[in-house]
This record gives structure tokens, C-alpha cells and sequence, in this order.
């Protein structure tokens, strides 16, 4: 099942088993953010075809870190993050009956 991959993508040897190739793959990559599961569809992944060990594209891997890292200048919304916790009947109700 061999796939149309217009731009051919440089293979790597596999570091574990040194005789299978990594073939970049995308999968549904999971991660924690403090206490929270974080999943992140069509990750790049490199995979051996001949051992199974899988190692994150490294590139994709610091775009996850910044993207996760909530110090980096950019207000994190976490009441967004958790539906659970709504806050009670806030004094400042726009009630418009
Ligand atoms: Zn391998």
C-alpha cells in the first residue's frame, strides 16, 4: 500500500536496530500539560519499518514545546481548557430579557 508522496522524504537509518529505515509517519501524537492530556492529530513520526521504534520529528517535537509552554508571553485561557469548572452566576450577567 504504497502512498502518492509528492515530496520524497529523506529516509534514516534506524538508531535501535541500525538495519531498518524510519519512514516519516503521521499519528495522533499524546502528550501532558501539567495535568491535562493533550492529543495532537497527524503528528510527524518517525517509524522503523523493520523494529517498530518510533521517535518524534524533532522540528514538529519544538513546535510542541512552544506551542505548549505557557511562559512564553501569551495568556494561556485556561478556564477554556476546563468545562467542568464553570464559574457560578457571574454578578456582571448581561441579562438581556
Ligand atoms: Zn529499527
Amino acid at each position: 500500500m504504497d502512498r502518492n508522496i509528492s515530496s520524497p522524504q529523506e529516509s534514516r537509518s534506524c538508531p535501535r536496530c541500525q538495519g531498518g529505515l524510519l519512514r516519516l509517519e503521521y499519528r495522533t501524537h499524546f502528550t501532558w500539560l501539567n495535568d491535562d492530556m493533550i492529543t495532537v492529530p497527524d503528528f510527524p513520526t518517525w517509524v522503523c519499518d523493520t523494529c517498530g521504534y518510533k521517535e518524534e520529528d524533532e522540528r514538529a517535537q519544538r513546535w510542541l514545546s512552544i506551542l505548549l509552554n505557557p511562559s512564553l508571553g501569551k495568556p494561556v485561557h485556561k478556564e477554556n481548557h476546563k468545562p467542568r469548572r464553570r464559574p457560578p452566576a457571574s454578578p456582571q450577567n448581561n441579562g438581556a430579557r
